[in-house]
């Protein structure tokens, strides 16, 4: 936002004695012509309340004004004193950062069935709990169970907040004061303090650590087996890779071991996706029904992940335990809203048919993106970003390498196509200013600062919105330019 009048250094020695602007009361500025319009758009009380904010500024400032620009002085500043509170905080941004899937950016876009469906319950009374069939009270599973029950071979399923809630709720209701055997290896930080040993602690569970960070051998889980075993567990490393001198268990084996001794096995997957990667051009991700043919006794994972929709956490497998998790009461407090569960069953609906999945999911329709679709995507781009960027900053074409981000595969970067912004002013913070100046736009422009320049990564700019990427642009020759 500009201020109206450039704000002056208080000159002490005149700042008792200088003339003061006197602003006009508070009545008589609400006669003004631009007042009615104000008044229209953002109401009564606001509009007074702005007035006498800007009045009493423009008192504190000590201009030397004539009465006439101080009534426009305080007009201006009160009308952007509305505009700005009038902005939402939460927005929509450009997501150019590279990762797909970025936790502070939200994560997955939602399908547009999935914003349909939330726009039809939002707004009324729904059967969110409720049975037409009997007019009893139902469970609010029942929207979603069913679906991921057979999309992933579970017996049965709950969903909760978040991934952390259905793991913390796994644990509290099955594993309280007794023991779950977890590899070394496994015993991650994910992003945004997800850290499995505090997890544990928090929800009450004994952490039993077997083998070391880069090896573990079956027996090393079997002598860990005693009276005091609650679980076994697995999780995925998500954001990490141990590489070289390694050994791991396969899940069967785990599995195996764990129903000879009668504890249930635990996988948490993180992302959790529901279709084969490959079959969309990408590296393999363990997939739910993977994990559940294995002899995983119960799956977690997130919904807003590689699932592609809101932020949810699934807990699916052998009915027995998902009865039991969803007595505990921890699984009342965690419990996820009418809105997202009306997004999650349009979403999973979409899984019936892969190809529809593969183009109607946002998250999985971009990290398929093949590249000459982001390379002509960058051909067309250039000409109308190189001309709103004159004079502010050189723009080129270059190849990059998105990530998939929310911890799902770290190592494997999916090659795709970047616009690099180079700062014609040189020094200093000038590329820094002009990631700022982006940020500023009315949607806000989030790339990725590389050697000294600006990199606008394609992936998440569909063919759709590149007109409005482009045409905000034009408000930056005036901001940026010295
Ligand atoms: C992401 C992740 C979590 C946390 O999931 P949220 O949905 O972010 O709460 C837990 N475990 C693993 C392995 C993860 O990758």
């Amino acid at each position: 936002m500009t201020e109206p009048v450039q704000p002056r250094k208080p000159d002490s020695t005149n700042a008792q004695s200088g003339p003061r602007p006197k602003p006009p009361s508070i009545d008589a500025l609400l006669k003004a012509p631009a007042c009615q319009d104000l008044r229209e758009r953002h109401g009564h009380v606001p509009l007074v309340a702005a007035l006498r904010e800007a009045s009493a500024e423009l008192r504190a400032r000590q201009e030397p004004l004539s009465p006439e620009a101080v009534t426009a002085w305080i007009l201006t500043s009160a009308s952007e004193r509305l505009h700005a509170a009038a902005q939402s905080s939460l927005r929509p941004v450009f997501n150019l950062s590279g990762t797909v899937l970025h936790t502070n950016l939200g994560r997955a876009p939602l399908a547009i069935p999935a914003l349909e469906a939330i726009g039809r319950v939002a707004g009324t009374a729904s059967n969110l709990e409720y049975d037409l069939a009997t007019g009893r009270r139902g469970d609010r599973d029942v929207h979603v169970e069913a679906l991921i029950c057979r999309l992933t071979g579970a017996e049965a399923a709950t969903v909760v907040n978040n991934n952390a809630a259905a793991v913390m709720a796994v644990l509290a209701a099955l594993a309280r004061r007794r023991e779950v055997i977890v590899s070394r290896s496994e015993l991650v930080e994910i992003g945004g303090s997800f850290r499995v040993p505090d997890v544990m602690a928090t929800a009450g569970a004994k952490l039993r650590e077997v083998g070391t960070t880069n090896r573990v051998h079956l027996r090393d889980f079997a002598t860990a087996i005693g009276p005091t075993t609650a679980l076994m567990m697995k999780i995925h490393p998500s954001n990490y890779r141990i590489e070289g001198f390694t050994a791991s268990v396969a899940e069967t084996e785990l599995a195996a071991l764990a129903r000879e001794h009668g504890i249930p096995f635990v996988n948490d997957l993180g992302s959790g996706t529901l279709v084969d990667f490959r079959e969309l051009g990408l590296p393999h991700e363990p997939t739910v029904q993977e994990a559940l043919v294995a002899g995983t006794d119960l799956v977690t994972f997130s919904g807003d992940k590689l699932l592609g929709g809101p932020q949810a956490g699934f807990i699916a497998g052998r009915a027995d335990l998902v009865r039991r998790i969803k007595k505990h009461p921890i699984v009342r407090a965690l419990r996820v809203d009418k809105l997202i569960l009306a997004a999650l069953e349009a979403t999973l609906k979409l899984y019936a048919d892969p190809e529809r999945a593969r183009t109607g999911i946002p998250a999985l329709r971009l990290l398929s993106r093949p590249l000459p679709s982001l390379e002509a995507a960058a051909e067309r781009l250039l000409p109308p970003v190189q001309l709103a960027m004159a004079g502010i900053a050189e723009v080129g074409i270059a190849a990059c390498r998105s990530q998939i981000g929310s911890g799902a595969l770290p190592v494997d970067l999916l090659p795709s196509c970047a616009l690099v912004l180079t700062p014609r002013r040189r020094g200093g913070k000038a590329v820094e200013h002009l990631a700022a100046s982006l940020r500023a736009l009315p949607r806000p422009v989030i790339g990725r600062l590389h050697q000294g320049a600006l990199h606008l990564d394609l992936r998440c700019l569909e063919e759709v919105d590149e007109r409005v990427f482009v045409d905000q642009l034009a408000l930056l020759s005036k901001a940026a330019s010295p």
